[in-house]
C-alpha cells in the first residue's frame, strides 16, 4: 500500500500542542494511521489517549457531513442522533449561506447589529480556526463582541499583573527541578508530555507535591498529595508566604533586584499564618510549615499551576498569589526554577491583522460593539437586554453543555425568536437547537498556523485528508458569509496561506525569521522565552463552606470536573472514549464522587442512584463513594447532557456568578446537597 504521511498539529485545548504525523493511503486519499512526531522535543512520539484513537472521531458514522436547516414547525431542544434527519433537512452551502446572510441582514435592520451574538471558543487553537476571519465579520458586522472568559482570562489577568506576560519554565527544563509541585494541575490527565519531564526529574531525586481537592491520576502518584478546600488556595499561598518571611528564607538579594512592593507584601502576609489558613483550606498549620520549608529548601524548584485554581470566586487572588512564590525564593534563577501556567506569551501573533478590529468602525454602528461575557449566557439569553440578543452564532463551542447555569442557558437557546447557527462535527446539545447545521472539519482537514500554551514551538499544521463530506473551516464559511452580506473590503477574499502570512506578520523578536514558508520547509521554529503590582487577599468565595452563602441547606462544595478521556464536552460522544472514561454507551449516569463521611450519614452507599440539587437545579447521578475527595467535598463530570440519563449536564447546578479578576466563571464555587433515591 503506498502511503505519505503529512505533518499536522493538534488543534485541541490542550497545552500540549502535539506535532502528529499522519499516515495517508494515497490510493483511497484516507488517514490510516496517526502518530506523535518523534522529533518534536516536547511530543516525543506519542500522544495521549484521546488522540491516539483520533481516527475513529474522525471517521465516525455520526460526523455532520452537509448543511442543513430546521423542518418547519420542529421545536428547538435535544435530539438524538438517529433523529437527525426527522428534525434537519439537507441544504446546499448556497442555501444556508444566502439564508443566514438574509436572517442576519434582517434582524441587524430591525434590532440594531448588537443584537447578533457571536459565541466561540477554544474548538479549535490554531490561528485561524480560533479567531481570523470570523472576527472581521462579526467586527464589519458591528455586532456584539464577546468577552472569551470561560478558561484562561483571570490566570492570564493574574500573570500580566504579577510578570506582565504569561511565560513560564519550558516542559524540557522540568528535568532539572528537585521540587515540583502540581498546583490545581491534573499533569498525568491534560498535560501528559510534561510528564516524562517530572518522571526525570524524580529519577534524579526530585519530588512531586500536588495539591488538589480531588485525588486526580496526578495525585496517586504524587510522593504527597496535599488535599485542599476548594477556592482557599490563595489563604495556602499567602500562608507560605508568611512561614517564609517569619523565618528570613527569601531570597533579600533576588527580591531587591527584581520586584516592587515587597515591603507592602511582607506586611499585608503578617496576617496569613499557617494557623489562620489551616483554619481555610484543611490542611494542618505542620503541614503548611513543611510545604513552606521544602519549597524554600529545593533548588530548583518549580510550580505547574493549571487554570483549576483561578475557576473559584477568589481565582484571580489565588493565582497570583502562587505566581508570587518564585519570587520570595528566587527560584527563576535556577534552570527549571519557577512558576509555569502558561507559554502563551511567548507567541506574539499579529491578532490585529487577523481580527481586524478596526472593521467596526465601518459597521453600521460606526464604533466599538458592546461587549457581552461568555460566562453570562444564560442570562444574556432569558433576561432583559437592550438591544436583545435576537441571532446566536455558535462556532468552536457547546455552550449548552459548557455554560454555567444550564437551566437558563437552555431556556434562552429554546426561544422560537432566536435565531441560531451552529458550526460543528457532531450533533451536540447545541446542535440540538440550530435554525441552519453547519458541518466543521477535524483539524486532519484544514492547514493552520499554531503557537501553544505549554512549550516554545510555533509550527504549522498540513492538512492530510479532504475535508469530510462539504464540511469547511470557518475561516472560508465567514469569508463566504461577508461577501453575500456585501461587505466590499478585499480582506474577506483572503485565502488561508494570507491569513497565516499576516498571523505572522510581527516585528517582535520572537518571531523573526518565521515565516510561512519556513515553517513549512521546517514545520516547527522554538521561539526565544521570558520575558505590576498589587496585592492578593483571601477571602473564603462566598459559595462555599466558609461563604457567606454557605447553608445548612446545601452543605456540599461541587468540583464539576472535566473527564480525563474527553475535552470539557469534546470527545464526549465517542465509543472509545465512553470506554476508556468508564461509561456506556447509550444514556448513563453519571458518577457523584463522594467521602464516605458525606455518604453514610445520608444513608448513600457505593452504586446508589442519588440526586444532587441546589437552587439552580438537579441532577441524577450514581454514588461512588471512594477515596477521591475528602469530606464536604463532591465531584462530578462535565459531558454532553443528552448522553446523561436524565438529559442534564454538570452545568445545570453551576452558578452564574463572575470571579474577583477578568470576569472568570466560578464552576467551582458551587455547593450542592445529595439524597438518596435508590
Ligand atoms: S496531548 Fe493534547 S495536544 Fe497532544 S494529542 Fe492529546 S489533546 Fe492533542
Amino acid at each position: 500500500m503506498a502511503t505519505r504521511t503529512v505533518h499536522a498539529v493538534c488543534s485541541h485545548d490542550c497545552p500540549d500542542s502535539c506535532a502528529v504525523l499522519v499516515t495517508v493511503d494515497e490510493l483511497s486519499g484516507k488517514a490510516t494511521r496517526v502518530a506523535g512526531d518523534p522529533s518534536h522535543p516536547v511530543t516525543r512520539g506519542f500522544l495521549c489517549g484521546k488522540v491516539a484513537k483520533y481516527l475513529d472521531r474522525v471517521y465516525s458514522p455520526d460526523r455532520l457531513l452537509y448543511p442543513m436547516r430546521r423542518r418547519k414547525g420542529v421545536a428547538k431542544g435535544p435530539v438524538q442522533q438517529s433523529e437527525l434527519e426527522k428534525v434537519f433537512e439537507r441544504i446546499s452551502w448556497d442555501d444556508a449561506l444566502n439564508e443566514i446572510a438574509a436572517r442576519l441582514k434582517n434582524i441587524s435592520d430591525e434590532h440594531g447589529p448588537e443584537s447578533i451574538l457571536p459565541y466561540s471558543y477554544a474548538g479549535t487553537i490554531g490561528q485561524l480556526g480560533y479567531g481570523s476571519m470570523d472576527r472581521r465579520f462579526f467586527h464589519r458586522l458591528g455586532a456584539s463582541q464577546l468577552d472569551r472568559t470561560i478558561c484562561s482570562t483571570t490566570g492570564g489577568a493574574a500573570f500580566n499583573a504579577v510578570y506582565g506576560m504569561k511565560m513560564g519554565p519550558a516542559p524540557e527544563d522540568f528535568a532539572h527541578a528537585k521540587l515540583i509541585i502540581a498546583w490545581g494541575a491534573n499533569i498525568h490527565g491534560n498535560n501528559v508530555h510534561l510528564w516524562p519531564f517530572i518522571e526525570e526529574a524524580r529519577r534524579n531525586g526530585a519530588k512531586l507535591i500536588v495539591i488538589d481537592p480531588y485525588k486526580t491520576r496526578t495525585a496517586a502518584l504524587a510522593d504527597w498529595h496535599i488535599t485542599i478546600h476548594p477556592g482557599t488556595d490563595a489563604a495556602l499561598a499567602l500562608a507560605m508566604m508568611h512561614v517564609i518571611l517569619r523565618d528570613g528564607m527569601q531570597n533579600d538579594a533576588y527580591i531587591a533586584a527584581n520586584t516592587h512592593g515587597f515591603a507592602q507584601l511582607a506586611e499585608h502576609v503578617r496576617s496569613y499564618t499557617p494557623e489562620f489558613a489551616a483554619a481555610a483550606t484543611g490542611i494542618s498549620a505542620a503541614d503548611i510549615e513543611k510545604l513552606a520549608r521544602m519549597y524554600m529548601a529545593a533548588k530548583p524548584a518549580a510550580i505547574r499551576m493549571n487554570y483549576g485554581i483561578q475557576r473559584s470566586e477568589n481565582g484571580g487572588a489565588s493565582a497570583r498569589a502562587v505566581a508570587m512564590l518564585p519570587l520570595l525564593t528566587g527560584a527563576w534563577m535556577h534552570r527549571g526554577g519557577g512558576v509555569q501556567l502558561s507559554t502563551s506569551g511567548a507567541f506574539p501573533f499579529n491578532s490585529k491583522a487577523l481580527q481586524m478590529p478596526e472593521l467596526m468602525l465601518a459597521s453600521p454602528l460606526g464604533r466599538n460593539a458592546r461587549v457581552i461575557n461568555m460566562s453570562s449566557l444564560g442570562g444574556v439569553l432569558t433576561e432583559e437586554n437592550n438591544p436583545p440578543v435576537k441571532a446566536l452564532f455558535v462556532y468552536n463551542s457547546n455552550p449548552a453543555a459548557i455554560a454555567p447555569n444550564q437551566s437558563a442557558v437552555l431556556r434562552g437557546m429554546a426561544r422560537a425568536d432566536l435565531f441560531t447557527v451552529v458550526h460543528e462535527q457532531f450533533l451536540t446539545d447545541t446542535a440540538d437547537y440550530a435554525d441552519i447545521l453547519l458541518p466543521a472539519p477535524s483539524f486532519l482537514e484544514v492547514k493552520d498556523v499554531q503557537g501553544a500554551y505549554g512549550h516554545y514551538f510555533v509550527q504549522i499544521s498540513q492538512p492530510a485528508i479532504a475535508p469530510l463530506g462539504e464540511s469547511q473551516p470557518n475561516w472560508w464559511l465567514f469569508g463566504q458569509l461577508a461577501q453575500r452580506m456585501g461587505f466590499p473590503e478585499a480582506c474577506f477574499r483572503d485565502t488561508a496561506d494570507e491569513l497565516i502570512d499576516a498571523a505572522l506578520k510581527i516585528s517582535a523578536p520572537a518571531f523573526a525569521g518565521i515565516t510561512r514558508e519556513r515553517l513549512e520547509r521546517e514545520q516547527r521554529v522554538s521561539v526565544a522565552a521570558m520575558g505590576a503590582d498589587a496585592l492578593p487577599t483571601f477571602h473564603a468565595p462566598t459559595e462555599s463552606r466558609y461563604g457567606t452563602n454557605a447553608s445548612e441547606k446545601f452543605p456540599l462544595e461541587m468540583l464539576a470536573r472535566k473527564a480525563d478521556n474527553w475535552m470539557n464536552s469534546t470527545f464526549a460522544n465517542i465509543p472509545t472514549h465512553q470506554t476508556m472514561e468508564g461509561r456506556h454507551l447509550g444514556p448513563d449516569l453519571g458518577l457523584l464522587e463522594m467521602h464516605a463521611d458525606d455518604a453514610t450519614p445520608r444513608g448513600i452507599r457505593d452504586g446508589d442512584t442519588v440526586e444532587v440539587w441546589n437552587s439552580r437545579g438537579s441532577l441524577t447521578l450514581r454514588a461512588h463513594v471512594n477515596g477521591s475527595v475528602q469530606p464536604g467535598v463532591v465531584a462530578t463530570r462535565m459531558g454532553w447532557n443528552k448522553l446523561a440519563a436524565d438529559g442534564k449536564g454538570v452545568n445545570a447546578l453551576t452558578s452564574e456568578r463572575l470571579n474577583d479578576l477578568a470576569g472568570g466563571p466560578t464552576f467551582y464555587s458551587t455547593l450542592v446537597e445529595a439524597r438518596r433515591l435508590s
